[in-house]
């Protein structure tokens, strides 16, 4: 990228977002920021041609959907509001205008649905294409879910369904033509949602939450480390995607505990609230399922039929070799 279309590019690209009023929009050295009496949480987060997708099975539209999904997951997690986001751009040499134009329609498509504004960000060129991107959001009401705050006896629950994004990945990946669950599979691995009514909703009840970005053996991990806690899973009780029918039980907990990129909340409950939540989500239209409950300390998978450490390391490896995969995050 030359250094007088790194402008033009930069132009096209912000010109995909709803314009944000100076001076607080992008265009100047600083994004200015409105003041708020709200608590902001912000993340960040980059993906990475070869790392996380390949251009073979993703289209630049579909990259710059996920790019910001996977940032907004975060933010969901904590209960926050959307605000405003930063985005970085590495471009290989040869990327054209129009290419860019593609990355921004699909970044604003989601950035438009849940109302955050992009504030400004930076071009340069690289090797391989990568999009980092920083994401703010505000705490509107009480304090933010955390992932520390679980208890021994809170019940312990997953929104949507399981293992859907690493079977859409398998199948994006073998070339199949796919329809029903199959295509769905494979646009919630395009195009994730995050789930921000859900942690909004769930924000004033659950006393832990964080997002299943890495799946759920790894996750609820983190989550029990981070509580001082352990977790009983009920496998059997486990709501795994309809497109993992038909798959052998073995693939079928591959891809649910281990596959990763759902994108779907992990959280804890106590016990006495539990009715009332599945109530509020009920009526919300939002889809959550109990799966197991906090307990003193260790991770059981009660009827899983697989050794949790082996099948861990199995997982590790599933993880590895999924070209257009993803890498851990932090
Ligand atoms: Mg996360």
């Amino acid at each position: 990228v030359s250094v007088e279309s790194e402008f033009k590019l930069i132009d096209r690209f912000t010109r995909c977002f709803p314009k944000v009023p100076a001076p607080w929009g992008p265009g100047d050295d600083c994004a200015v920021l409105p003041p708020s009496r709200f608590a902001s949480c912000v993340t960040t987060d980059a993906v990475l041609e070869g790392v996380h997708f390949t251009q073979e099975h993703f289209t630049l539209e579909d990259i710059g959907y996920k790019a910001l999904a996977v940032n907004l997951s975060d933010l969901a997690a904590m209960g926050a509001t959307p605000s405003w986001f930063l985005c970085s751009l590495e471009l290989p040499r040869e990327t054209t205008e129009a290419q860019v134009v593609s990355l921004g329609k699909g970044m604003a498509k989601l950035a438009r649905r849940t109302g955050i504004n992009l504030v400004g960000g930076n071009v340069t060129s690289a090797k391989t294409l990568g999009l980092s991107l920083t994401v703010a959001g505000e705490i509107r009401r009480g304090s933010p879910l955390l992932r520390s705050g679980a208890r021994r006896g809170d019940f312990l629950f997953v929104s949507g369904h399981l293992g859907g994004a690493a079977r859409g990945l398998e199948l994006l990946q073998t070339q199949k033509r796919s329809t029903g669950p199959a295509a769905r599979a494979i646009q919630r691995q395009k195009r994730p949602t995050p789930r921000l009514a859900l942690g909004k909703l769930l924000q004033p009840w659950a006393t832990a939450c964080m997002d299943l970005s890495d799946g759920l053996v790894q996750d609820l991990s983190h989550l029990c480390t981070a509580s001082k806690v352990g977790a009983t899973v009920r496998m059997d009780s486990l709501p795994l995607d309809p497109a993992l029918s038909g798959l052998s039980r073995d693939h079928q907990l591959r891809l649910a505990l281990a596959g990763g990129e759902d994108y779907e909340l992990l959280f804890s409950v106590p016990p006495r609230l539990a009715s009332r939540v599945e109530r509020a989500c009920k009526a919300a239209g939002e889809t959550i399922t109990r799966v197991g409950v906090i307990s003193r300390g260790g991770l059981h998978w009660e009827g899983s039929g697989t050794d949790p450490a082996s099948a861990t390391g199995g997982f590790d490896h599933f993880r590895r070799t999924g070209a257009g995969g993803r890498a851990r995050r932090p």
